[in-house]
């Protein structure tokens, strides 16, 4: 069972600009940053409620972040799920028919065990199971 929305990632060009647009829109500024180089991102957090907005820029031309914007732009790349124990739900999923990109789950920002599931099994939309560590 996936227990709510963690957060949005939502993938920007220049994190900086984007951060002081978002302090402004939600009234409050961001709690942290980390570079996650195994992924190639710059992420930056802001919490809002029990959720949060993840911010991610890309580090090196290569990161997934830099291929993202290149095909679609700006926008919202992922939305993050919580789950209580993450290899019971990539199990669960896997036995539901669902593609994953990570069978074992894999160090994420925020302190977090992460998993990605493939947007072509859950129409058009990437979707991250993260777990506290
Ligand atoms: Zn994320």
């Amino acid at each position: 069972m996936l227990n709510k929305i963690e957060h949005l990632g939502i993938a920007v060009k220049d994190i900086e600009a984007s951060a002081k647009m978002y302090e402004t829109l939600l009234g409050k500024p961001s709690y942290k940053t980390e570079v996650v180089e195994s992924e190639g991102v710059s992420t930056l957090f802001f919490q809002i409620g029990e959720s949060k907005i993840e911010l991610l820029e890309a580090t090196n031309p290569e990161s997934p972040i830099a291929k993202f914007i290149e095909k679609r732009g700006e926008g919202i790349h992922h939305v993050a799920y919580d789950v209580s124990d993450i290899d019971v739900e990539i199990q669960r999923l896997q036995a539901e028919g669902f593609q994953l990109i990570h069978e074992t789950p894999k160090s994420g920002a925020d302190n977090k065990k992460i998993a990605f599931l493939h947007p072509k099994s859950t129409g058009g939309v990437l979707v991250e199971l993260c777990q506290d560590k």
